[in-house]
């Protein structure tokens, strides 16, 4: 079966501009008719690389209901991004409203001072404060699980569980079983919170009533390494098992996380349902894989989509549920790429999408005019909390809760972390980025 590749649509600068311009006007109209609800709290999920075309055509075909009941309650469109579509970049700047030259996280590694190497780019390079300082500072609680760049845990008011834990379960289960758990460098904060998380990961779940489609290595292309996508199927149900966890435990005002696994998953499998025209042999494998491919690829979506229900769920009518993806996917421009059948490189990638419902929320499609840089703004808003001049966003009408002075700036003051010391997780990480293909 054969699904052509859209044509992307042209969006220059101006046409943008309009577009922005027209959903405000537009939406203030929504913002004003409201009365002003009780404030309660936020979720943000950030899913890597959720495709606008993707997540359409499966809505469209009633494969999502918790996509489709977020989209019906409230708004969907695309999120702009802005390339080079590296993740860490933008989900840096999806945290701080700021341009990766201010918030300091340009790519996945970077040279060592030393000079001898590369190593990861760490929460210590983040030169502004993200998200949950500014709501943390504010007094009020946060969560934040498995966000890009939060190692070192940052000593915010409530519980961050950062990036560097699933991976280090990883090396851990890997290693020579002689290291005790408690000689491990924390990668949570409070400290307290690593053995609750220890065991979350290792003995609950699954979540979902899904079953792992690549649980069956043999069935599927060596280079595609099935028995990685299968770690990112665990993985993804891990985190959202923390994730529901820290909201169990302390409801926080604001819970923040992070679900890789569209991303990673969409790199192999993208071909099934998508191949650029005159590129046919971009898809070096048979039709029976095309099939298993687009198949996988699908249930995948729709496995998030349960995932994303479990969390959603707990969010009741007074509270703002926002869903947001860093870029989209696309065939590759280079033919014969064995191993990444999907890629995220051009403007045909360039979007991702926001979903959002809460108290005042207008029930709306958008084609535009909502960017990456909107989202921090957004959501200090919405708590009541003033942007700052100095981000590159703006908080968009639809969710503003009242008009807020803008402050100049939230970069005051230092942020407090957990030592900077390596978490055992690093060479995983690496591991992980170079069978991506995203660093040599
Ligand atoms: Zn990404």
């Amino acid at each position: 079966m054969r699904v052509n590749r859209l044509q992307p649509r042209p969006h220059t600068r101006q046409s943008l501009m309009l577009l922005a311009g027209l959903l405000c006007v537009v939406l203030f109209s929504f913002g004003c008719e409201r009365d002003s609800p009780e404030r309660g709290r936020v979720v943000l999920v950030g899913l890597d690389g959720v495709s606008p075309r993707l997540v359409d055509y499966l809505m469209a075909r009633g494969a999502l209901p918790n996509f489709s009941r977020l989209a019906k309650a409230g708004v969907f469109g695309p999120l702009r991004s802005e390339g080079p579509l590296f993740s860490p970049r933008i989900w840096n700047s999806i945290a701080t409203g700021k341009s990766p030259e201010k918030h300091g996280i340009e790519f996945f590694v970077t040279q060592r001072a030393s000079g001898t190497g590369l190593r990861l780019f760490d929460s210590t390079d983040r030169r502004v404060h993200a998200l949950w300082n500014i709501v943390s500072d504010a007094g009020l609680e946060v969560g934040v699980v498995n966000w890009w760049n939060t190692y070192p845990p940052e000593k915010i008011n409530g519980a961050m569980v950062s990036d560097h834990v699933l991976p280090r379960a990883v090396a851990e289960r890997t290693q020579m079983a002689d290291e005790s758990p408690e000689a491990a460098t924390p990668c949570c904060f409070p400290i307290s919170w690593e053995n609750r998380v220890g065991l979350l990961i290792e003995r609950e779940g699954p979540l979902t009533a899904f079953a792992d489609p690549f649980a069956d290595e043999t069935v599927w292309p060596p280079l595609w390494q099935p028995k990685r996508l299968s770690h990112v199927f665990a993985e993804d149900d891990a985190i959202m098992r923390m994730a529901i966890d820290v909201d169990e435990q302390l409801q926080p005002d604001l819970l923040m996380v992070f679900l890789p696994g569209i991303d990673r998953v969409s790199h192999r499998l993208w071909g099934g349902f998508e191949i650029r025209e005159g590129h046919e042999d971009a898809w070096p494998y048979g039709e029976a894989e095309r099939r298993m491919a687009r198949e996988a690829l699908f249930e995948y979506y729709e496995y998030t989509d349960a995932l994303l229900g479990q969390l959603i769920d707990r969010y009741g009518k007074n509270d703002l549920v926002m869903v947001v993806s860093d870029h989209g996917f696309e065939s590759p421009h280079r033919p014969g790429i064995a191993e990444n059948t999907g890629t995220h490189v051009s403007e045909e990638a360039i979007d991702g999408v926001l979903f959002a419902r809460g108290p005042g929320v207008p029930h709306l499609r958008f084609e535009g005019g909502v960017s990456i840089y909107d989202v921090t703004p957004t959501i200090l808003s919405w708590l009541g909390i003033p942007p700052a001049l100095d981000m590159d966003g703006r908080s968009v009408a639809f969710l503003k809760s009242a008009p807020l002075k803008l402050v100049a700036t939230h970069d005051v003051g230092s942020i407090d972390r957990l030592e900077a010391v390596p978490s055992g997780a690093e060479e995983e990480i690496i591991m992980q980025l170079r069978g991506l293909g995203y660093i040599e």
